[in-house]
């Protein structure tokens, strides 16, 4: 629905966070991107601020899982391209939900940020225009994001999802491109997805979405 322009929240920061410590999102309006790590969610902003979120601000879209990574391997270097591949050799995902979390130090990191919409919201490719795109060097962080089976394509956005915060909490966003020093690639394979749908939402519950064939190919568009 966040494709069709239905950017007003449905869930607060506290309730999803009962929900999981580690994930990704947006804020109502499409207000920034969301990194949520250590039970903490963090709104990093058009203005290239970051700051916490307040427990009762509303959020459209989320991901969110209760982390317990169960596999690791530290590597020299990594670039966001070879992030499937290197993680393919560990482990066989392709089918499932894998979370994934990326610590260390980055040579390079660029990230871009949605602007805050206002009433009456655009379409979600119609904000492809208005992202703000940030750079960083030589920089310590966490990627954190996941992997999503086509299968799913619209639950969730198909494929790698990866967002960035630096270790000071005072940069991030949705991840464009990264290369990396030493990191530590962290993850965890997720054996269900529970999805909230937002019944209470008269805007939600009324709206007659776009042919799935439209979404899909705006989501890729928008990623
Ligand atoms: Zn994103």
């Amino acid at each position: 629905m966040l494709v069709d322009g239905l950017f007003g929240g449905t869930i607060t920061a506290s309730k999803l966070l009962k929900h999981g410590d580690f994930g990704i999102g947006t804020a109502e309006g499409l207000n920034g991107e969301l990194i949520i790590l250590d039970g903490v969610a963090y709104q990093a902003l058009a203005d290239g601020t970051v700051k916490v979120l307040k427990g009762d601000e509303m959020l459209p879209f989320a991901n969110v899982n209760v982390s317990n990574f169960e596999g690791r391997v530290v590597l020299p270097g990594l670039k966001m391209d070879d992030v499937d591949a290197t993680l393919a050799k560990e482990l066989s995902y392709q089918n499932t939900f894998v979370a994934i979390k990326i610590s260390g130090t980055f040579k390079a990191v660029q990230t871009r940020v949605v602007k805050e919409q206002q009433r009456p919201y655009p379409t979600l490719s119609e904000t492809a225009s208005k992202q703000q795109v940030f750079d960083a060097k030589n920089i310590k962080g966490t990627v954190v994001g996941y992997y999503t089976p086509a299968l799913f394509q619209g639950a969730g956005v198909g494929g790698m999802h990866l967002h960035f915060i630096d270790a000071q909490h005072q940069f991030g966003g949705h991840l464009l491109d990264f290369e990396s020093d030493k990191v530590k690639l962290s993850w965890q394979l997720l054996d269900g997805l529970d999805l909230n749908l937002p019944i209470q939402d008269s805007e939600f519950i009324k709206h007659k979405p776009s042919d799935m064939g439209i979404i899909r190919q705006s989501i890729s568009e928008s990623e």
